[in-house]
């Protein structure tokens, strides 16, 4: 194995990845060329942090989307052994990325295009606040900044998000526009599409297969350490199944769709065999801090 390119391959992207660690996070979200009004790009992300030990490879990869996704496919082996938890845990989460401007006056990257990752329900905190003000908060001279407070929810995060207002005469906060700089305005022009950049921030099969083999773990972790994210329960397609040595493989869990907002359904919540793991999820809700 040629190590070094290797290591180049898994290599980090240009764009800096904004963490949501810090209590508040401010950003300035930008439109995408290739299509203003939908400024979010989906992506699936399998979370591996207690699998993917090699160092230089990306923990929490994107999945290949392919029935050969390696972390697909350790998804059904761990679900074919039985371990339906673990199985859950690394199976594709949906998320949703955004070209922003990070405007958090203390940060590193305060000033500088990055990309932001967010889970479904913070996506969904995004739109409630463009219901609320039916504002168009990514135009290059009348958008806003965006605040994102992070809210310690159990052993997970939640996170709010505010259009930052200011207060006009009479007393009312209206939306503070945030228009873009001169240079700021270069560099958006500059800035590759963004669906073909996370396209091109995914492993080769190869690569991916290598850093699962690479990384010595018979037997799923137990998880000691805080997940970081588990946003939406990610069904385990049957075809993904991965032929193994296995006499006998047990079917993946089959999740309600409500799973993880426990007491929204109260009536069925009650009765549901999932009431405890759903529980459990609640709790561990939140985005992922460690990315690319
Ligand atoms: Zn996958």
């Amino acid at each position: 194995m040629n190590i070094d390119r290797f290591i180049a391959e898994s290599s980090t992207s240009t764009y800096p990845s904004l963490r949501l660690t810090a209590p508040r996070t401010c950003v300035r979200v930008l439109p995408r060329k290739s299509d203003p009004d939908l400024p979010f790009v989906e992506v699936y992300r399998h979370f591996l942090q207690d699998y993917i030990t090699v160092p230089n490879f990306i923990k929490a990869p994107q999945c290949l989307l392919t029935p050969e996704c390696p972390g697909c496919e350790l998804a059904s082996r761990l679900a074919a052994k039985g371990n339906s938890e673990a199985a859950r845990r690394v199976s594709a989460k949906r998320r949703f990325v955004v070209w922003v401007i990070d405007r958090t006056p203390t940060s590193e990257t305060n000033g500088k295009i990055c990309t932001l990752e967010v889970s479904p329900s913070t996506k969904e905190k995004f739109v409630s606040e463009v219901k609320r003000w039916h504002y168009d908060f990514v135009s290059l001279d009348s958008g806003c900044v965006v605040e994102i407070l992070r809210v310690q929810r159990g052993r997970g995060a939640d996170y709010d998000v505010k259009f930052v207002t200011q207060a006009s005469g009479d007393g009312s906060f209206r939306i503070a526009p945030d228009p873009l700089s001169e240079e700021e305005l270069r560099e958006y022009e500059n800035l590759p599409d963004l669906e073909e950049y996370l396209a091109s921030l995914r492993p080769s099969l190869e690569d991916f297969r290598r850093a699962l083999d690479l990384s010595p773990i018979e037997e799923p972790l137990p998880f000691s350490k805080e997940p970081e994210v588990v946003s939406e329960q990610a069904t385990i397609s049957s075809q993904e199944v991965r032929p193994t040595t296995q006499k006998e493989k047990v079917a993946p869990p089959d999740l309600p769709e409500c799973f993880g907002s426990f007491g929204v359904e109260k009536k069925q919540c009650a009765t549901c065999p999932f009431q405890e793991a759903c529980l459990t999820e609640l709790m561990s809700k939140g985005d992922v801090a460690k990315d690319e």
